[in-house]
């Protein structure tokens, strides 16, 4: 049976920025929660900052750019913790890798999971389109990446992973 990697606050789990979750109530995730697919993971915990934490955005590109070294990440009192979210990103990679895991779920806009659009790097709530350090990251090894709003398309691609 295959696993998905989700992130820790989509579970119920206070590990946000905020020392808040994000916990989706969705039958098809408690179902996978039944069924033990689930691996749930915070790479911003995992990597050793704090809860609460001062948030922080991706300045000047996104979580490939961070990953290249064209890009870093920052928080709000101007500090560099694009080391954390390089290393939080690779602990999910290494997870994702001792489970076999080629789907993962995560949680929407994040500097580190957010799939598909990220916070601008301004703090004025500005999306751009682009890929949180631990989305880029899976995504660069092949792992498909989906967020909470995309339950349903997660569910039809991990059956056509166990066909
Ligand atoms: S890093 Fe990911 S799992 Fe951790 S709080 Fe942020 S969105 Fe949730």
């Amino acid at each position: 049976m295959k696993k998905i990697l989700v992130s820790a606050c989509l579970l119920g789990q206070t590990v946000r920025y905020d020392a808040k979750h994000l916990a989706v109530e969705n039958t098809l995730l408690h179902q996978w929660i039944q069924q033990q697919r689930i691996i749930g993971f915070c790479p911003e915990v995992a990597s050793g900052l704090p809860v609460p934490r001062t948030p922080a955005e991706i300045s000047a590109g996104d979580g490939h750019q961070v990953l290249a070294g064209r890009a870093s990440v920052i928080d709000r009192d101007g500090r560099n913790v694009t080391q954390y979210f390089i290393d939080g990103a690779n602990m999910a990679l290494a997870l994702c890798q001792q489970h076999r895991i080629e789907l993962a779920i995560l949680a929407q806009r994040s500097p580190s999971c957010g799939d598909s659009h990220i916070y601008n790097g301004a703090f004025n709530r500005t999306l751009i389109e682009g890929a949180g350090v631990t989305a880029a990251l899976l995504q660069q090894h092949g792992i498909r990446v989906f967020n909470q709003s995309a339950l349903q398309q997660a569910s039809v691609y991990l059956a056509g992973l166990e066909k």
